[in-house]
């Protein structure tokens, strides 16, 4: 029997988990989170919770996949065994393969890696509890643990879905949503609003496309400021000055 809800958005205009159809769910981010990384991030975004470690620029080995002029980027996004109900089988599969490309493309516009030739930056995002939305989450989490790291970009990198349930755009799809929705719109962004992801499921006319993407934008938008507000409280902490008694 499908436990697929009759209907996700009530006659309030509110979907089954309460948020508004243009509201992402609750996020936390929290930065430095694992002494021997270069760079780490936990962040939690409704149910998912993700973990990111970001080590480098270092030096590439074996030396054969150097790259002469530029650091190569390595990401990694797994899923843990136990992050879903039924236990995922550990190692590489067919999406997680896709999933790691895919987000590493999305960082490969800002990282300035002409500055480490020859070197690597590995990005591996494990997720810990997995709820819709793990590769956008992951994302948004490894992109402050670059920041994090102290690898050198030309801005921030932002991700979220918008998907189609009951014939209507909403933002952040959850669980049920994103199983049985008519469509999923993951797209990552940069701080000035270039795409560096954008994948499909599911139909959406043009007009819903484009309305989608900004609803992704505004979204993408709101998230970015949440990742500047968790570097700011860390950094600003590190760096503090001694308050000199009056
Ligand atoms: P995303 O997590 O980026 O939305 P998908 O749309 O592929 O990626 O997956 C949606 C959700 O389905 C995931 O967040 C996770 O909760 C669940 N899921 C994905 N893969 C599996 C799996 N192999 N077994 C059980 N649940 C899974």
């Amino acid at each position: 029997m499908s436990d697929k809800p009759e209907k996700f958005i009530d006659e309030n205009g509110l979907r089954l988990d309460g948020r508004q159809i243009n509201e992402i769910r609750q996020m936390k981010i929290k930065i430095g989170v694992l002494s021997r990384a270069d760079g780490s991030c936990y962040l939690e975004w409704g149910n998912n919770k993700i973990l990111v470690a970001v080590y480098g620029p270092r030096e590439l080995h074996p030396r054969r996949l150097q790259k002469a002029d530029s650091a190569l980027i390595r990401y990694r996004y797994n899923m843990a065994a136990f992050s879903v109900e039924e236990r995922i089988r550990p190692g590489p599969s067919r999406r997680s393969i896709e999933i790691s490309k895919v987000s590493r493309e999305a960082f490969e516009p800002v990282i300035m890696t002409h500055l480490y030739p020859g070197a690597v930056i590995d990005v591996f995002a494990e997720v810990l509890q997995a709820d819709a939305g793990t590769r956008t989450a992951a994302i948004n989490a490894a992109s402050v643990a670059l920041a994090d790291a102290g690898i050198p970009m030309k801005g921030l990198v932002s991700a979220c879905a918008v998907g189609k349930v009951d014939g209507q755009l909403v933002l952040d799809l959850n669980k049920a949503e994103d199983n049985y929705g008519q469509a999923d719109l993951p797209v990552a962004m940069t701080q000035d609003g270039e795409i560096t992801l954008l994948q499909m499921d599911g139909d959406m006319t043009q007009e819903e496309f484009r309305k989608a993407l900004e609803m992704c934008k505004e979204g993408c938008r709101q998230i970015l400021e949440m990742q500047k507000e968790a570097l700011k409280a860390k950094f600003a902490d590190d760096t503090a000055l001694p308050v000199p008694d009056e």
